[in-house]
């Protein structure tokens, strides 16, 4: 296991330089495995807010003026580094986010990826021509960047949520301010090194961390920024898009989810055992599209929690460097909390426990995979996003009102169903509020299918070609007589 001394002090990168912040010059990061301190983050101020606004706007009229192939080439470039990068920068993401080494590695190697996906986008936004009513008139759209993007990252997928929103604003010829995660810094800044060794103009991408608020409140209202993306909470989007809306910018928002996952009466059971307890508590159930209520038909709920409360058993808990680690801490303490407060809440209104319910030890913010039965609507955690490794489990006994528990909540980020009937299959996916639907497998999240929320959950999306209409304004052309 490499010792965390080899772990970079992260620092804001505004127009080409990598540069102390001027708030604070060095907040601690913490490893969430060992609560130890590894390296230090700076912090924008105002002076420097200033600065990376005046380079996102030097950076977009550049940029904006590169040809798409040019942009192209120089992304493919940015995600080869970023790949031949992946072992450092996955050891760097488990240092300070806590996941383990190989979900770190595959974050790392999908973000390449991503931006491999974007390059080849930046060469296909056709505009049309449209059949005129007069013989000398041309009808023309095109596509144009939307200008300097202001884009907000949070912790869980420190690269992964920073690199859709980067690589498709600079797919389309937009320039950047990213506010990273302080908590999960080095490797977000990883992404932009990448960016900055392929040869990308400076001014082009701008990395800051800071307090979010102070920053979200400077840099959305400012005429600069023309366009906002947020991935984070409900709670802290809702902020956002009503000071976005208060200055008519355009907003892309991708909030919290509380997916269902509903297991039919014809599922096949060992399939869905092994399915939803690996994507529940992946990044220790860290992850938006998480199956976080599970409701199984009433059929198959005994042999379901019995068979998937083995499998929550089975799931190896440590420091995420160690070898066989499958679950490694929460990201920070806010989350532990959290997890002992939402299971105390379903004991208290007379949940039960097959398996966890703990904070384990109390060095690292670890906490039992934990699976509850019998958890009644009342319970907090039947409404509240958990973020974290607890599942309720509970049955149903008709399609009708599994449907109707599902849309119960005013999320509509993920949904997920087990069945082998097409009828029940095409039913839930007709039927379920939400954005993306996975039926028998966990297909989501893939650089170039459509992700993304209704609802509470948000608006746009951050994968597929619809990525791409988040950063482009439509301008239409008309000309007579030429
Ligand atoms: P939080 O709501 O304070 O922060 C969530 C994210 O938003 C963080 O990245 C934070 O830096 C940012 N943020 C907060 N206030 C902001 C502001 N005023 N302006 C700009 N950015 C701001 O809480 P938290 O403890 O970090 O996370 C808790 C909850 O956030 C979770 O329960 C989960 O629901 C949600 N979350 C969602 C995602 C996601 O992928 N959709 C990721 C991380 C957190």
């Amino acid at each position: 296991m490499s010792t965390p001394a080899s772990f970079p002090d992260v620092q804001l990168y505004i127009d080409g330089t990598w540069r102390t912040g001027s708030a604070h010059a060095g907040d601690p990061i913490l490893n969430p495995a060992t609560e130890e301190k590894i390296g230090t983050v700076a912090h924008a101020g105002r002076e420097d807010l200033d600065a990376a606004l005046k380079a996102a706007e030097k950076g977009f009229r550049i940029w904006s003026r590169v040809s798409a192939h040019e942009r192209y080439k120089l992304m493919r470039k940015a995600a080869e580094i970023l790949r031949g990068r992946a072992d450092e920068v996955a050891r760097i993401m488990t240092l300070e986010q806590g996941k383990p080494l190989a979900e770190a590695l595959m974050e790392t190697q999908a973000a390449a990826d991503t931006i491999d996906w974007f390059a080849e986008e930046a060469r296909r936004q056709y505009g049309r021509v449209i059949p005129a009513r007069a013989g000398n008139v041309e009808q023309i759209v095109v596509r144009e960047p939307v200008g300097p993007v202001a884009a907000f990252t949070p912790w869980n997928f420190p690269i992964n949520q920073a690199v859709r929103k980067v690589s498709a604003a600079l797919a389309a010829g937009c320039s950047v301010i990213l506010k990273g995660p302080e908590e999960t810094p080095a490797s977000c800044a990883a992404l932009v090194k990448a960016y900055e060794d392929a040869g990308l103009p400076a001014g082009v991408v701008n990395l800051v961390f800071g307090v979010p608020s102070e920053i979200s409140e400077y840099l959305i209202p400012h005429p600069i920024i023309r366009k906002i993306s947020f991935t984070g909470s409900t709670v802290v989007g809702k902020k956002l898009a009503a000071l976005a809306g208060a200055h008519m910018k355009r907003v892309t928002m991708e909030l919290g989810g509380h997916a269902p996952a509903v297991v039919f009466e014809d599922a096949d059971l060992d399939l869905a055992v092994k399915m939803l307890s690996g994507a529940k508590f992946r990044n220790a159930g860290q992850v938006c599209v998480s199956p976080t209520r599970l409701l199984v038909h009433e059929t198959l709920y005994d042999r379901f929690v019995d068979g998937f409360t083995e499998a929550t058993r089975q799931i190896k808990v440590g420091n995420g460097l160690d070898e066989g680690v499958r679950m490694g801490p929460l990201a920070n303490h806010r989350r532990v909390e959290a997890m002992e407060a939402l299971t105390a809440d379903a004991l208290a209104h007379g949940a039960k426990l097959t398996t966890g319910g703990e904070r384990i030890g109390n060095k690292g913010y670890f906490f039992q995979p934990t699976v509850l039965t019998d958890v009644p609507l009342s319970a907090r955690i039947m409404s509240e996003e958990p973020f974290g490794p607890v599942v309720p489990i509970s049955p149903f006994s008709s399609r009708d009102a599994v449907i109707e528990e599902a849309n119960r909540l005013p999320y509509g980020l993920a949904a997920y169903a087990y069945t082998r009937s097409a009828a029940n299959a095409t039913e839930f996916s007709r039927r379920i509020e939400s954005g993306m639907v996975s039926i028998n497998h966990h297909g989501l999240a893939l650089p170039e299918t459509p992700f993304g929320g209704i609802k509470d959950s948000g608006y746009g999306s951050e994968g597929g070609t619809e990525a791409m209409e988040a950063y482009v304004n439509t301008k239409f052309v008309t000309t007579a007589g030429l």
